[in-house]
Formats: C-alpha cells, sequence, structure tokens
C-alpha cells in the first residue's frame, strides 16, 4: 500500500476534494481529524463562509471538506469556490492546502494540488510556518541594506568573523567559529557599483552558511523584474538590470526563484528577535498575510503619497509596544537609531554613509566605513530608500 507524507503548516486550511463521501469521511476521522473541520455546503455559501472565519479565528489547522459540484450548478463553480475558501485562508493568515484524492481531475492543475490515490494511506506532518525561525537561538549578526557594496559587506563579514582575507587580499566566506549566523534585512542591490556580486554572495551565505535573509522592497521589485513583470524602472534598479542582462538566462531565473522562496519577515531566538527589512509591528509578527507581508516590505505609510509619489511613511516605531526586539532597515539613518526596541541598521552605505551589523543577543553595533560615495544622497533617494 502506498504511503504517503505530507507536510502541513502550523495554520493552513485544508481543502479536501474526494471522489466520494465515504473516501472523505475515512479521512476526515482519521489523518486529517483535525480539531477543526467542516463541510462546505455549495447551497449555503454565506453560512460555509461564516463557519469558516469563525474557525480561523482559533487558529491551527482547518480541514474543509469540499464535496464535489456537478458542472449542471454552474460551470466552473468548484474551482471558483475553491478560490474563495483560498482567499479567505491567506486574508486571515493561513496557507491553502488543496488535497486531491481524484487523480482524474485535470481541472485542479493549475491549483497545483497534492495529490493522493484513493484509498492509499496518509500520513500528516505539520511544520512551523515559514517566518517561524523562533529555534534558532545562536548569535545573529544582521545587516542592513547593501544596495550592492560589495566590498564593504565583505569588509564587514571579515570584522564579524564570518570571512576570512587571505595574503593576497582575497576573500573566503567561512562558518562562524561561535557558530553565529548571518542575518540580511533585504535590498541587496540596486544603486551600488557590484548588484550582482551582492546577490552571489548573500545567496552562498544562505545556501552554505544558514544565513537568513529577508526579502527588502527593491528585492521584491527586482523578483518580480527578473520573472518579466512590467515593473517601473526606478530607485536604482537600472544599475542592476545593466548587470543582470550580462548574465544567462538560465542564472536569472535562478535568481527569481531564490529571491521567491524568500519569506518578508521572520522570528528568531524564541520570538525574542524579528527581523524584517522595513520592520514589523507587533500586531504583523507571525502573520502570514498581505498587511504583514506590505508592512514588513514599505513599513507603515500614513495612507497620504509624499511629494515623490511614494507612500508616506509612518515612524512606526515612536508606538512600538511589541515584545519582541525588531531589527531593520528601508530608512536611511545617519546612525544607528534604537527606538522602544525597534532597530534600525541602515545607515546608508551606497550613500556613502556605513554599512552596519546588529549583534544579537549582545546588543552591540558594528559598522564598516562605505570606501566612497556610490550614488548621490539627495533627500529624495534617502526618503525613496
Ligand atoms: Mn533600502
Amino acid at each position: 500500500m502506498n504511503k504517503k507524507v505530507i507536510s502541513i503548516p502550523a495554520a493552513a486550511v485544508v481543502v479536501l476534494t474526494a471522489p466520494n463521501r465515504q473516501e472523505a469521511a475515512r479521512l476526515l476521522g482519521g489523518p486529517l481529524g483535525f480539531a477543526r473541520s467542516m463541510t462546505w455546503d455549495v447551497n449555503r455559501p454565506e453560512a460555509s463562509k461564516a463557519a469558516l472565519k469563525s474557525m480561523l479565528a482559533e487558529g491551527g489547522v482547518v480541514a474543509v471538506d469540499m464535496p464535489p459540484i456537478s458542472p449542471k450548478a454552474g460551470i466552473g463553480l468548484a474551482a471558483k469556490t475553491r478560490r474563495e475558501v483560498a482567499r479567505i485562508a491567506e486574508r486571515h493568515g493561513f496557507v491553502p492546502v488543496l488535497l486531491s484524492i481524484d487523480p482524474q481531475s485535470e481541472d485542479l492543475d493549475e491549483e497545483s494540488p497534492v495529490r493522493i490515490e484513493a484509498g492509499s494511506s496518509l500520513c500528516v506532518e505539520l511544520t512551523p510556518m515559514p517566518h517561524d525561525l523562533t529555534h534558532i537561538e545562536c548569535g545573529i549578526d544582521a545587516i542592513g541594506d547593501i544596495h550592492g557594496c560589495a566590498d564593504e559587506l565583505l569588509d564587514l563579514l571579515m570584522e564579524l568573523g564570518h570571512a576570512t582575507r587571505g595574503p593576497d587580499g582575497s576573500t573566503t566566506l567561512r562558518r562562524h567559529p561561535e557558530g553565529r549566523r548571518v542575518a540580511l534585512v533585504g535590498d541587496l542591490t540596486d544603486r551600488g557599483p557590484r548588484n550582482l556580486d551582492v546577490l552571489r554572495t548573500a545567496r552562498r551565505l544562505h545556501d552554505e552558511f544558514g544565513a537568513i535573509v529577508v526579502l527588502g522592497n527593491h528585492d521584491h521589485k527586482l523578483m518580480r523584474w527578473l520573472s518579466g513583470a512590467n515593473v517601473r524602472i526606478a530607485a536604482g534598479l537600472q544599475t542592476t538590470i545593466d548587470e543582470m542582462v550580462l548574465v544567462d538566462e538560465q542564472e536569472r531565473a535562478s535568481h527569481a526563484a531564490w529571491l521567491a522562496s524568500l519569506q518578508t519577515h521572520h522570528l528568531l531566538d524564541g520570538g525574542r528577535l524579528a527581523i524584517a527589512h522595513a520592520g514589523i509591528s507587533k500586531q504583523h509578527q507571525g502573520r502570514h498575510t498581505k498587511g504583514a507581508q506590505s508592512f514588513a516590505l514599505y513599513g507603515a505609510t500614513t495612507g497620504e503619497l509624499a511629494e515623490d509619489g511614494t507612500p508616506e511613511a509612518l515612524d512606526w516605531a515612536q508606538e512600538y509596544a511589541g515584545d519582541a526586539c525588531v531589527v531593520h532597515g528601508h530608512v536611511v539613518v545617519p546612525e544607528p537609531r534604537i527606538l522602544n526596541d525597534v532597530v534600525n541598521i541602515d545607515t546608508g552605505c551606497v550613500f556613502g554613509g556605513s554599512l552596519t551589523a546588529f549583534r544579537w543577543p549582545e546588543a552591540e553595533f558594528v559598522s564598516v566605513k562605505a570606501r566612497r560615495i556610490y550614488h548621490s544622497p539627495t533627500g529624495r533617494e534617502i526618503t525613496a530608500a
């Protein structure tokens, strides 16, 4: 008999599509017997939505049994209903997981379901949510916005003990002798002299040395450009594109996939430390929602537009009263700032400032000076940083 192990995130909505009621009952009474489950009633969609939302308020994993919907009831109604459930799940910070027991159901392909064969045995393994790195307790060296400043990145990694330098001046990454880890707060590229080198180094730190990397707004935009999206080329993106057009298609695709795999915030060290590019408010910490993602990429905004058309930033740290220390970049400050346990380490290296690390749990700063001014530090550029 086939035994299939499926991994389900700790906050998930598992949508089950089974070819018959017997099979659905077998799974819901067994491996999918989560504390909360419901059967979707296509004739009473509003009541079904309300029932789902009230279950989501309690967290954990919710199973939604989706009985087959006949095409007579409405063409595409089944797919539309599944999409609706997925949207509700995502809005509430849950990961939707579609489980299909019908190998014939090709119409599900676009929704990339987990497929299991009817009658096969299933084993469910609950996994932490993607942002949850609370088990990482070693020392963390969080590094601010790099923006293509490859030399300064290597200087700082040397200073912190994550690299060694040979007599010829070449730098080699290494595992930190005390097991410390690097955490990059994002904005790896744009405006600087060696954007691709920084991206490649960040990937090596992540893949080979266990570094934690969160996505910055510049990385997010680069990812969309690499994926062929029509993005506005501004704020230094052109400098990265100029380098990116010289590498082969395969490498570009792999950068896009890697960036797409990154989270926008992480919780570390038992939840005592949070990292996110523009920071993360208490209410968004540990949440897997669009709101949390937007806050982490762009920070809090007033809802008004600034003179240059970008959303006007709000200094949310003034009001912060969360339990976690939040380390972020995004807004250039002349000196690293700690306010209400919120630490800003974007000291504007690319504008001729410095590249700064925050050492956790020591709460110490280590900075290296920019070797030169790479980009004109006009007011407009700094507010859009
Ligand atoms: Mn930045």
